[in-house]
């Protein structure tokens, strides 16, 4: 059993009230770790350390701070098979995606920001003619909390807590409850890269009337970045009313993966295989509504029923394993009752949709890739998030009305289109309201561009200057000459 603790104004801490809770692997749904459990006198101590960090911190030379994240990076890079151990049998993931996708993307996004945040620039608005100068001054916005969730634990907090502390804040961070560990080692690193106390805390716990809700509620927390359920952000948005924070989230998704009559069959058929089974299909971006040609409709669902049987199932430890266990018993009935429901709904089950309880794969949440035709996007099954290894899949006839069922969703996170037509691609690019739109790929990621989503899906966007703009704050200085 490991020992998580808070990580508050540089020391590791039990929580005020000595609280406690039992964090569990997917794997076999087995006791790992025993994590302080965080209220909100744990928020208070971390939000007034991070305040005192402040002035400190933001006043750095950007290349100072760079420096220092460089450093955190390089130390995540040494400590990587064992942020990657933690990862997986604390989430669930194929140890292959953490250790070769996730960690290295930790690192990426700390090098990311440091260098990104000494390029940045701000404008002038001149009036010689009136004799003034005006210019923006963009100053780091104060103490930010950053709340994550569970399905790309360090991934995801990473891409909140590198940018803030690049561009001068300081960081109060609560992890999803599901997945601790590698905040943790994560809050370690950054003392023995040399951040100075206070700059970036952890305090672990739950999220309603808990430490995270006394996060949002704070009142000398400047702003909220947030990554989790669209409910969970409506909840986090009333909760921070009170006291007018910045907000941003990445919230959920339904995506529309549109494949085309003209389309790279082979390409379309493993990008769309990798777009709703890679992660067990705990991806907020996953192709979850899978819209195919009718002309090419049977061929393409033959092949891509075989591509989803060639996944392995199994320990996300095994080398081969693709699909690891689901996070928790409970997603895994929650997953279940979709499966059902699509049933009762009158889709068609073509392959997967009972859990695996073969051998040590009993003890875990287990669940194989689990493909429906005959999908109406009408059906409760296309409209809410699953959030596994699920995929739905109907036809249609023009592009038209591909696009108006893309569109036909609460959600707005993703979508892909494969096809060879320039102007089909473009079409779609352009009518699809979301966040992301990816041809003839998936997953690609330029760290510069805008990221998050339409609608349900997101409030805000984050990457490149779009981060500069949250974790800052804009100040017109106007200036008289003679
Ligand atoms: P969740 O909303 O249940 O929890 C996310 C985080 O919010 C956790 O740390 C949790 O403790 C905290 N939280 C919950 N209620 C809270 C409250 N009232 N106040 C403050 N904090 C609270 O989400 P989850 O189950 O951990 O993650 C899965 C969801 O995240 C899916 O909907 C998925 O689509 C979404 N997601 C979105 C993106 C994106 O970039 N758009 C990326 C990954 C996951």
């Amino acid at each position: 059993m490991r020992r998580v603790q808070h990580f508050i104004d540089g020391r590791l801490l039990a929580s005020a009230d000595g609280g406690t809770f039992t964090s569990t692997s997917p794997v076999d749904n087995q006791p790992i770790a025993e994590v302080a459990e965080g209220t909100a006198a744990d928020i208070d101590a971390a939000v007034a350390a991070a305040r005192g960090a402040f002035d400190h911190w933001s006043r750095l030379d950007p290349a100072e701070r760079k420096v220092m994240l460089h450093r955190v990076a390089d130390l995540v890079d040494a400590r990587r098979d064992e942020l990657a151990e933690w990862e997986t049998r604390d989430m669930g993931k194929p140890l292959a995606l953490s250790r070769d996708k996730d960690m290295p993307r930790v690192a990426q996004n700390l090098r990311f920001f440091a260098d990104w945040a000494e390029q940045v620039s701000t404008s002038t608005y001149a009036k010689p003619w009136d004799q003034v100068l005006t210019y923006e001054l963009r100053e780091p916005l104060g103490v930010v909390g950053a709340i994550s969730p569970w399905n790309f634990p360090l991934m995801l907090l990473s891409w909140k807590v590198a940018p803030a502390l690049a561009f001068g804040c300081t960081v109060v961070a609560k992890p999803a409850e599901q997945t601790p560990v590698t905040a943790s080692m994560f809050a370690e690193i950054c003392a023995e890269a040399g951040l100075p106390d206070g700059v970036f805390n952890v305090v672990h716990g739950f999220g309603p009337g808990a430490a995270g809700e006394a996060l949002t509620t704070h009142a000398d927390v400047d702003a909220i970045t947030f990554t989790g359920e669209s409910a969970t952000g409506s909840a986090i948005m009333a909760a921070a009313a009170p006291t007018q924070k910045k907000l941003s989230f990445e919230m959920g998704g339904k995506s529309a993966n549109i494949v085309c009559e003209d389309a790279d069959l082979d390409a379309a058929v493993a990008g769309s295989l990798r777009g709703i089974f890679v992660n067990q299909g705990e991806v907020c971006l996953a192709g979850s509504r899978l819209l195919v040609h009718r002309s090419i409709h049977d061929e393409f669902l033959d092949r891509f029923v075989a591509g989803a049987e060639s996944w392995t199932v199994g320990d996300p430890f095994d080398p081969g394993t693709q699909v690891g266990p689901l996070i928790s018993p409970d997603h895994l009935d929650n997953v279940l009752g979709y499966i059902d429901l699509a049933q009762q709904e009158g889709a068609k089950l073509l392959t997967g949709g009972h859990r695996r309880t073969d051998g040590a794969l009993a003890q875990g949440n287990y669940l194989p890739p689990t493909v429906f035709a005959d999908a109406d996007n009408s059906m409760r099954v296309c409209q809410e998030e699953i959030f596994g290894p699920v995929q739905l899949v109907m036809p249609f006839d023009t592009i038209d009305e591909a696009i108006a069922i893309a569109n036909d969703s609460d959600y707005g996170l993703a979508g892909m289109v494969w096809t060879q037509d320039l102007d089909t691609a473009h079409k779609v690019a352009a009518e699809v309201k979301t966040g992301t739109m990816w041809v003839n790929c998936f997953f690609v990621r330029d760290l510069r561009a805008p990221f998050g989503g339409y609608k349900a899906s997101g409030l805000g966007r984050e990457g490149g200057d779009h981060s500069y703009r949250f974790f800052t704050e804009a100040k017109a200085v106007v200036m008289k000459l003679s």
